[in-house]
């Protein structure tokens, strides 16, 4: 028996990934994954297709969202696990992040219009739904990065992000903020689990300060970390009794650095997100 690994943190196209939850299952068999959760950002889109898809080629799936989430006005991640897929609090959040992010795109384009880079917000939808029309898709920067790309403006979405739409930077708009206290609430009512993502990439916000939230675990490996780069945050986990989480962050084209399953958590851990 190969060692059990499942990768709790990827992206589908249903947000900004650029293969099909169909796809990413089959590529988590292909690169010996057991486990997965697709961790779409803002977005359950996903399953509960996914789940039976999983179910019919061997591959332990369960539920997961990466929400959007403020604290005092700074960005935090929150991934969510093992919640019910169709309950109804959760479904109205995502429904919220839509016209949210609806909102902000058009914001950001108008900023980059003023900054003589013309883009109708139908050509950003369309990059967003490539080659899958019908389903849907949560619309955000890293589509509006790629449509200033193909119109010339940069020369590459990371270059979008570092002059322009990146945090803090000039055509960058933040939108409605929905509070880590709510989106937990939600998570909960779901009956899941509510995750602290990638906590080294918090920006002016402690951890400390996290946990005053009932977060129920932190994600500890993510991306291509070192051993040691794990460790702060697993001994935090450990000493708070949170759940232990990991994952690659898995985009597809948008990262094409980070393969899927270059992170991971063993089957204990796994397991012990399963409800
Ligand atoms: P949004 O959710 O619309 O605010 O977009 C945030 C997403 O954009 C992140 O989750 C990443 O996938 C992507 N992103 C953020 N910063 C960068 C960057 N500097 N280069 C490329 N992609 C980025
Ligand atoms: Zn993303
Ligand atoms: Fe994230
Ligand atoms: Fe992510």
């Amino acid at each position: 028996m190969s060692e059990f690994r499942a990768d709790l943190h990827c992206h589908s196209t249903c947000s900004d990934g650029s293969l099909t939850p169909k796809e990413l299952i089959l590529l988590a068999k292909e690169n010996g994954l057991s486990g997965l959760s697709i961790t779409d950002h803002d977005s359950v889109a996903a399953y509960p297709e996914a789940q039976k898809f999983a179910k019919e080629v061997g591959l332990a799936l369960i539920p997961g969202v990466e929400f959007s989430a403020e604290h005092k006005t700074h960005s935090v991640h929150i991934l969510g696990y093992s919640f019910d897929p169709s309950n109804s609090s959760l479904l109205a959040l995502c429904q919220r992040h839509e016209q949210r992010r609806k909102n902000r795109n058009q914001a950001i384009l108008a900023r980059l219009a003023k900054s003589n880079m013309q883009i109708d917000e139908e050509e950003v939808i369309a990059i967003a739904k490539g080659d899958f029309p019908d389903t849907p898709h949560t619309i955000g920067r890293p589509h509006i990065a790629l449509a200033m790309t193909k119109k010339g403006y940069v020369a590459s979405p990371q270059d979008a992000f570092k002059l322009f739409i990146g945090d803090g930077k000039s055509c960058f708009v933040q939108g409605e903020q929905i509070s880590v206290e709510e989106t937990i609430d939600v998570l909960h009512q779901a009956n899941g689990f509510a995750v602290i993502a990638h906590p080294h990439l918090l920006k002016n916000v402690s951890i400390e300060a996290l946990l005053e939230f009932p977060f129920d675990g932190i994600e500890c490996y993510y991306a291509q970390f070192a051993a040691w780069q794990n460790e702060r945050w697993l001994k935090i986990a450990q000493e708070k009794s949170k759940l232990i989480t990991g994952g690659s962050d898995f985009h597809g084209l948008l990262k094409p650095s980070i393969p899927l399953g270059s992170s991971w958590v063993d089957e204990t851990r796994f397991k012990a997100l399963i409800k």
